[in-house]
């Protein structure tokens, strides 16, 4: 959808009733996205008193006012223009390369709902009454539905929606967006995929195990994902919209802390953005398997975690030296012999291949058992989608006896690298031209890990699928 169009249809979906037709804004016209009807009078045009009307014809009302006006008003006077709910929401499945297989107008004015041949549900909030109330009615649709769901507002931002996410656990399954940044398919494809891609992983767990009517685990499965999910699966879209303001407290840092203290053991408040300035990662965790250290397999890794909050990451401006090569030197110093030391940075997005340029420019730091992991926000969230879900974890856990065991590739170098998960050093992210160029370079740098959603979810699925022997054991006890 162009930025016209969205503007003009933004205007109309905003004032949320029929307007006059010199109100209707360019380029709209009757006929498309903009909807004919006739709207009876309702006062006198004389003294805008209440009115009874007394005949109806094509062209024309007869009324009689309360103070006994009788006047006539053409049908033309009284022909008025609305958005075409339809036609913009299969627009915008259209945009996201989405067929619209239905659409429902029965809870206008509130909201109108429409369906997609891949499952994905689009809900567009019109002309509420009661915007929370609002909110909650289509969450608690698309939790019946269990189906996942974009939700379009008219509103510019979505901090109430996201918080009212922590009500209804949720977490993934419905994503907020903006109507004005519905000319940014990119952004909106990205959105969906989280939700889409843990809600098939799981979907695919429950039938091959259990069959495909098990409506009760699924339901359990879904309810819970927290707060940190639905804040983790939205920060992009606060991002984008400029809800999270320069200085307002980082809510990636945070966000992204809580995540790796649910999953591993972390120092908290180690440093990041109370303490800018000084020479302190953002956090700092430990990734090992109580009584492994002999298992050369599960080494312990330290991992050693930057935030990069910006819509983009920008290392082109990250210095190699100075605060980096500081705390590099700490993790060195501190007793990190026998293990391994992950540089990590969590990041939203990454502009072409700077994370390569960086690399090369960081490496030098870097000791013997020293390495880079870039974690997307997206795989992130992917990964701590997967632990909260209940079904999936269990899977996890059964295909490698524990979830850390589960994440490890993610973190570890030299698991990453081995033979058996070569599939994952290959799922690269989309850096448009040169990508060739890119996947090569990349390839020659066993010592930078780019961990994108793609290369989570290939990983969950190898896990899974491997384990039929264990599932087949299982299955007896089910039976
Ligand atoms: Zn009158």
């Amino acid at each position: 959808m162009d930025s016209k169009l969205l503007d003009s249809l933004h205007a109309v979906i905003t004032r949320g009733k029929p307007v006059p037709v010199e109100k209707v804004p360019d380029p709209l016209e009757p006929g498309e996205y903009i909807v004919e009807r006739v709207q009876e009078p309702t006062t006198c045009p004389k003294c805008e008193e209440g009115i009874v009307i007394v005949d109806d014809t094509d062209d024309r009302f007869e009324i009689r006012c309360h103070n006994n006006h009788f006047e006539t008003i053409p049908t033309a006077d009284r022909l008025r223009y609305a958005p075409d709910l339809n036609q913009v929401l299969a627009t915008v499945a259209d945009d996201l390369n989405l067929t619209l297989t239905s659409f429902d107008g029965q809870s206008l004015p509130r909201f109108a709902q429409a369906e997609t041949a891949h499952g994905t549900l689009l809900y567009l909030i019109y002309a509420p009454r009661n915007y929370c109330d609002t909110v909650k009615q289509i969450y608690e649709d698309a939790i019946e539905r269990g189906q996942p769901a974009l939700l379009i507002t008219p509103q510019d931002e979505i901090t109430d929606i996201v918080e009212l996410q922590f009500l209804f656990s949720v977490g993934h399954l419905v994503q907020a967006v903006p109507f004005s940044k519905l000319d940014n398919p990119a952004l909106l494809k990205q959105t969906l995929r989280t939700a889409e891609e843990v809600e098939n992983l799981g979907q695919d767990i429950i039938e091959q195990r259990f069959g495909a009517s098990q409506d009760t685990l699924r339901e359990r499965a879904n309810t819970n994902p927290r707060y940190i999910l639905s804040v983790l699966s939205n920060i992009r879209m606060l991002r984008e919209n400029g809800e999270i303001k320069p200085g307002s407290g980082d809510l990636l840092e945070q966000t992204a802390e809580a995540v790796f203290m649910h999953l591993f053991p972390t120092q908290p408040d180690r440093g990041g953005e109370a303490d800018s300035g000084q020479n302190l990662p953002d956090n700092v965790f430990y990734l090992w398997e109580q009584g492994s250290y002999k298992h050369t397999d599960y080494e312990p890794v330290l991992g050693v975690v930057d935030t990069k909050s910006g819509k983009t990451a920008n290392f082109a401006k990250e210095k190699a030296s100075g605060k980096h090569d500081n705390y590099l030197d700490l993790a060195r110093k501190h007793s990190f012999q026998h293990g391994s030391v992950a540089h990590i940075f969590v990041v939203l997005d990454i502009n072409g291949r700077q994370e390569i340029k960086y690399f090369d420019r960081i490496k030098e730091e870097y000791a013997e058992n020293m390495y880079m992991v870039v974690l997307t926000l997206d795989a992130l969230t992917t990964i701590f989608a997967a632990y909260l879900s209940s079904v999936i974890s269990n899977e996890l856990k059964l295909g490698s006896t524990s979830f850390t065991r589960a994440i490890y590739p993610f973190f570890h170098r030299d698991t990453f690298n081995a033979d058996q998960n070569t599939d994952l050093r290959r799922q690269f992210r989309i850096v448009g031209r040169s990508q060739e160029g890119y996947q090569i370079n990349l390839l020659e740098r066993p010592d930078l890990l780019v961990i994108n959603q793609d290369t989570v979810i290939t990983h969950f699925r190898n896990i899974i699928d491997r384990d039929a022997e264990i599932k087949e054991i299982l299955g007896r006890y089910f039976k």
